[in-house]
Order: structure tokens, then C-alpha cells, then sequence
């Protein structure tokens, strides 16, 4: 069909689908980008993957399933460079991927799709040089963000701001993950309504999939018996994690009894803030007087996180910002109901199949995991529900999106002789950033 991308350069800077998600910068995003470009290679749409090289004994490409390349670009040292350092390095990824990008004529792309702002900055300067369309995801956003900042959180620096409203500015077309995410890009960073697709992000439902729940607390090692409670993903002040310990200790508190049959399990490792103290969860363990109780589990492959859904009675999801949230939808999808803060995209996520909580306060948490360890049959219901919820929400009907995002992008660049949506001028001189309060 007219505009059907046949080939695709995703750029993804600051982490690669290589990657381990659940510990440093690798979450969502690289799960996002390997699912969507294994799916795009599924549909015969070659994807290439542009990532930064971070160990000296990675290789120039590595094949992360036949049609789909990641090619890492060397942009300083390999090792040393935290996510912060990389805006100086934008230059000099731009140069590695241009050469990569056009080393043999065949090489060519139909389009950019850049994942976080700082490959969008990279996309920006590669699809205008490419004169092809730039599809841009922000994943996350700094003025988000910093409206709903943790406890004792960094909050996410100006330049950064600058850089994604020039990144809004110079796609083509803007992917979000849910109706409130569109609105931000349009309320925060004046995003053209006319260019935000919304395209909800996916589960894989043959990995996440419902199972027995004494099998899994088995294999894992867990009490057949009594109440499990569930956190998965990077520990960071930002996804609350120390919620689910105080959660835990109240619980105890209001029923001491319960002690022999609670566990509490963290599955992941630290992230962001959270690396300068990477031992802050044990310590408020030790401090709350409940780590006879607690489980620390370093990242684990998809194939053992799904035992771990299956085995919880509740996962909390109590981040204080989530452009959507894989791990409510994954748990989900095996049949495990949520109980999830009530901000950015979770309540799609969760929809109508679990809880959400307003806040943070401990009380209202603690209420609504008591109500539903209470009741069984009521627990049983929304797990039921959440796997109906979980099945309207495969990476094959993202992808189908997706497409569609890219031919409408094709078609509006080749309509446009291939201009970039940017006037040039006011790029050069950061007219965009006036919208910055
Ligand atoms: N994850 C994983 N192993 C782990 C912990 C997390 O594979 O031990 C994955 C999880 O399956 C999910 C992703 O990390 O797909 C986290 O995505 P989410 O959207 O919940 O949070 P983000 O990391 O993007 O902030």
C-alpha cells in the first residue's frame, strides 16, 4: 500500500532491547522497542536499532531476531557514562549513526521512530539529513515528572525540558500511550493535536499468561500457603517501592498474627536516584522491623517474572508517575489483580479490573489490601477480569497501530516534498522553548 514503511530506524540512545529490563535505565522502553520491532519484522518491515555501545566487547550489530539489527554507536567512553552525561553526547552518537546509517546504499529508511528525548533529539537531526518522517515516543516526560515528584526526588533539569519541546516540535508525529498522555503533549508542551496518535503500549500474552498459583509459589521457592504481596520493577523513589514495605508493616501492626503468613516480595534492582542509595529498601525493612517477611529478588527474565505474578495474591503498582505501566498490565495478564496509584496512565492499565488508590498516604493503601486479602472471592473476580482486561492489549494490535502512525507519517512528508513540520528558522534560534514557563 502507498506509505507502508519498509524499513525502519528506531534509535534508542540511552539503553538497548539487549538489555535486562527491571534495574538501571532498562524498564519499559526496551521492552517496548523489542516487542514493536519484533512485530514490525513479523509483518516484513526491516527494523534496524540504533543504541549506544557500553561495553568494549559489544559488537558493531547484533541480530535481535531475523529482520531486526541493533547496531551500537559509539558515543564515548563504554563504561562510566550515566544517563545525565549523555546531552553531551548527542553530537557524537548523530555522527556514528549517520555513517552506520548509510555505510551501503541499500541502507536507506523509510522512517525514524525515536524512543525518550534524547534519541529524539538524535532523530530529529538524522530524519531531516534522511529526509524522511520522524516518529517520536516520549516514554516519559520531564514536566510530568516534576509535577509529581517523590519524596526527596531529583527533579528533572531544564535542559531536558528544552530538549523535548524541540523534539515535539520537530517529529512528525507524536506517540502516546493513553488519551492522558495526548493531553499532556498538548497541554505541557503544545504539541500539534493533529500529530499526537494515541497507540496503548502491549503485553506479551504468550509469555503472561494465568497459571496454577501453588505450582509458582513452588517453583519460587514461596509458601504454598497464606498472603503474597507483589512489587516488580526499578527501584527508584519515583515507583514507590518502599509503599509496599510500609504497606507490609501495617498490615502487621493492625494484625500481628498475620506474621507467619505475609511475604512481601521486591522484584527488581536500583535505578535513577535510587543508585546513590542502593541499599535504602533493606535498611527501611530493618528499620519497619518486617524483613523476616521480605524477599529481594534481583531482575529476572519474563518467563520466571510471570511465576512471580502468578504467585502474588496483589501486586502494588504505587508509582508517583507512569506514562502507562507494563507491570500492572502484565500481572494482570496472568490473572493477578492490582492495586495501583491512581496517576498518568495506570488507570488505563488497570481499568476496571483492580483498585486504585488516591495518594500516598499508608492508611488508604493499607485499606485497600486489607479489603482485598480479606476477600477472597472478590480477589478471585477482578483476576478473572483482569485477564479479559489484559487481552485487549497484545503488542500485535500495538504494532498494527503503530503502522498506521508511520504510513500516515510517510504520506504527510511525501505531501509536504519532504519538508521537515519545522520551520528551520525558529528551530535554529529555540522559538519552541517560549512555551517553557
Ligand atoms: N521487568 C523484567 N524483569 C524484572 C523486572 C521488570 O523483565 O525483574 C520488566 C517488566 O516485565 C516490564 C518492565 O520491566 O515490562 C517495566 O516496565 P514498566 O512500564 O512497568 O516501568 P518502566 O521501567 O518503564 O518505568
Amino acid at each position: 500500500m502507498q506509505g507502508d514503511p519498509r524499513r525502519v530506524a528506531m534509535i534508542s540512545v540511552h539503553t538497548s532491547p539487549l538489555e535486562q529490563p527491571g534495574t538501571g535505565d532498562a524498564g519499559g522502553l526496551n521492552v517496548y522497542v523489542a516487542e514493536t520491532a519484533t512485530q514490525l519484522a513479523a509483518r516484513g518491515i526491516e527494523v534496524d536499532i540504533f543504541t549506544r555501545r557500553t561495553t568494549g566487547e559489544t559488537p558493531v550489530e547484533a541480530e535481535l531476531v531475523p529482520g531486526v539489527r541493533v547496531r551500537h554507536v559509539t558515543a564515548g567512553p563504554y563504561e562510566g557514562l550515566s544517563k545525565e552525561d549523555l546531552p553531551g553526547q548527542l553530537c557524537a552518537f548523530s555522527a556514528g549513526i549517520m555513517q552506520a546509517g548509510l555505510s551501503v546504499p541499500e541502507d536507506h529508511y523509510d522512517l525514524v521512530h525515536s524512543h525518550y528525548w534524547l534519541s529524539g533529539q538524535v532523530g530529529w537531526l538524522a530524519a531531516d539529513r534522511w529526509r524522511v518522517a520522524l516518529v517520536h515516543t516520549m516514554h516519559t516526560m520531564a514536566r510530568v515528572k516534576n509535577l509529581h515528584l517523590a519524596d526527596g526526588d531529583t527533579p528533572e533539569p531544564r535542559g531536558r525540558e528544552i530538549g523535548e519541546v524541540q523534539v515535539v516540535e520537530a517529529a512528525d508525529r507524536l506517540i502516546a500511550n493513553t488519551d492522558g498522555e495526548a493531553r499532556e503533549l498538548i497541554e505541557l508542551y503544545a504539541a500539534l493535536p493533529s500529530k499526537v496518535s494515541v497507540v496503548p503500549p502491549g503485553v506479551d500474552l504468550d509469555t503472561f499468561t494465568p497459571g496454577d498459583r501453588g505450582a509458582a509459589r513452588a517453583a519460587l521457592g514461596l509458601p504454598v500457603e497464606g498472603d503474597v504481596l507483589l512489587f516488580v520493577g526499578r527501584i527508584q523513589p519515583l515507583k514507590a517501592p518502599d509503599m509496599l514495605l510500609r504497606v507490609a508493616a501495617e498490615l502487621l501492626e493492625r494484625d500481628p498474627g498475620r506474621r507467619d503468613r505475609l511475604t512481601v516480595a521486591v522484584v527488581g534492582g536500583p535505578s535513577g536516584s535510587g543508585l546513590t542509595r542502593p541499599h535504602e529498601l533493606e535498611e527501611l525493612a530493618v528499620s519497619l522491623g518486617i524483613s523476616d517477611v521480605v524477599r529481594f529478588v534481583r531482575p529476572v527474565e519474563r518467563t520466571v517474572l510471570a511465576q512471580w505474578y502468578r504467585a502474588a495474591d496483589l501486586v502494588l503498582v504505587p508509582s508517583y508517575s507512569e506514562s502507562f505501566g507494563l507491570v500492572a498490565i502484565e500481572a494482570q495478564a496472568c490473572g493477578t489483580p492490582v492495586v495501583a496509584a491512581d496517576v498518568g496512565g495506570l488507570p488505563t492499565a488497570v481499568g476496571d479490573a483492580g483498585v486504585l488508590v488516591d495518594g500516598h498516604r499508608v492508611g488508604p493503601w493499607t485499606d485497600a489490601v486489607e479489603a482485598l486479602l480479606r476477600d477472597r472471592p472478590h480477589r478471585l473476580e477482578l483476576g478473572r477480569r483482569a485477564v479479559e482486561h489484559a487481552a485487549g492489549y497484545g503488542w500485535a494490535a500495538t504494532t498494527d497501530r503503530l503502522v498506521e502512525v508511520y504510513r500516515q507519517a510517510i504520506l504527510g512528508r511525501q505531501a509536504s516534498g519532504n519538508d521537515s513540520p519545522i520551520d528551520e528558522g525558529r528551530a535554529l534560534v529555540g522559538v519552541p522553548t517560549a512555551v517553557i514557563p
